[in-house]
């Protein structure tokens, strides 16, 4: 029997165990093996830019964190490059963001949980039952062994396709649901570069080129269901018709994962019932308009860990609220109007 039970050891996750792990007894389980690995084909392994954005290093500051250099994946970036495909404008934004190896990433704050915390990997988060005396009864499968345990608080951070949410969400409306797929290419000619672009033939939320490295990554958040993987190649042949290299003979392998976009942070944000609580993507915390979603995973991880009340959580989160917010009404209008775009590129100023 636990007082706390954590789905999922992303950033939110992970983070949560770390700030309450002395004062409970807490249970964390992951699905993935999260051992080290000898190569990049992981399928378990969370499809991400691994950019740490400018919002994301505060969150970091007030976690009293700094990056160490093992997990960077290559030199700061200070650049952020938008092509605006259907103005045809390119422009160029002074941002510094740390470029990560995403999977150390999530090592090393997994590695900072106190020890006296339970974490199992390899192990699916099934379902949860409540029992009379306000304990939850959680289910998971490890192995091919399905396993139960008791807790007085069920934690979901188990990001976007969360099935804790799932499990409370009252009715089948939830976020509009986009799918990210991402191509790796080798860094052959040692690019450093990023690229935000913006073209409503393939999305209405943004693509993106970053250099990893010895790598290269080109990815969109497409809309499910709407010919997602045409508009990816899609993508791809616009990039090459614009003269950027990609050298299909360098492809290393492709990813996909689901993001839900809060287009609507009233109802599309959801932070738990009772004594289930959501933190992170599975809570909907994430920018609509960037997909920016550390400093969420965080902020969200350090306003829960201050109260594990309804009242209070939502109280401490108003924040962040404010700026999924001010993401979807300001940057996102700057963002996908074609007028303001072109306005705001040729004005050279910055959100
Ligand atoms: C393509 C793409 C690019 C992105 N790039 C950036 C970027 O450059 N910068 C940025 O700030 N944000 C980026 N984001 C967003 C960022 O990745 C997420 O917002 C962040 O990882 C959310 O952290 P989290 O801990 O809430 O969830 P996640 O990182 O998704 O972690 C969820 C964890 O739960 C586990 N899990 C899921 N289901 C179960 C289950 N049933 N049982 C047990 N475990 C389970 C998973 O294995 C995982 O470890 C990107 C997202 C996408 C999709």
């Amino acid at each position: 029997m636990f007082d706390i039970v954590i789905v999922g050891l992303g950033p939110a996750g992970s983070t949560l165990a770390r700030l309450l792990g002395e004062k409970y007894k807490i249970f964390c389980l992951d699905k993935r093996e999260l051992i080290e690995k000898e190569n990049i084909y992981n399928k378990m392994d969370k499809c991400c830019g691994g950019l740490i954005s400018e919002d994301a290093q505060k969150s970091l500051k007030k976690l009293g964190l700094n990056i160490p250099n093992n997990i960077i994946a290559c030199d700061k970036v200070s650049k952020l490059d938008v092509w605006d495909f259907e103005n045809n404008l390119k422009t160029r934004y002074s941002k510094i963001f740390y470029n990560i190896d995403r999977y150390k990433f999530d090592k090393w704050l997994i590695d900072m949980i106190p020890k006296n915390v339970r974490i199992e990997y390899n192990s699916r988060f099934l379902q949860v039952e409540k029992q009379n005396d306000d304990m939850y009864k959680i289910k998971y499968r490890k192995g091919n062994e399905i396993e139960e345990i008791t807790t007085k608080y069920l934690i979901g951070a188990d990001g976007a396709n969360s099935l804790v949410r799932k499990s409370i969400l009252k009715s089948k409306e939830d976020a509009p649901k986009y799918i990210a797929i991402q191509n790796w290419y080798k860094n052959t000619s040692n690019l450093d570069i990023q690229v935000s672009i913006i073209d409503k033939e393939i999305t209405d939320f943004y693509s993106w080129i970053i250099s990893k490295g010895k790598y290269i990554l080109v990815g969109s958040a497409l809309k499910v269901g709407q010919d997602s993987h045409l508009k990816f190649e899609k993508l791809i042949d616009k990039i090459k018709e614009d003269g950027f290299k990609i050298d299909d003979d360098t492809f290393i392998k492709k990813q996909g994962m689901h993001i839900r976009r809060p287009v609507n942070p009233t109802k599309d944000i959801c932070l738990g019932d009772g004594n289930t609580f959501l933190i992170g993507e599975a809570a909907g915390l994430i920018s609509p308009s960037s997909a920016e979603g550390y400093s969420y995973a965080f902020d969200s991880a350090m306003a829960l860990s201050k109260g594990l009340r309804q009242s209070e959580y939502s109280r401490n989160i108003k924040k962040i609220r404010l700026r999924i917010w001010f993401a979807n009404n300001i940057k996102s209008i700057l963002t996908y109007n074609d007028f303001l775009r072109k306005m705001f590129i040729r004005s050279g100023l910055k959100v």
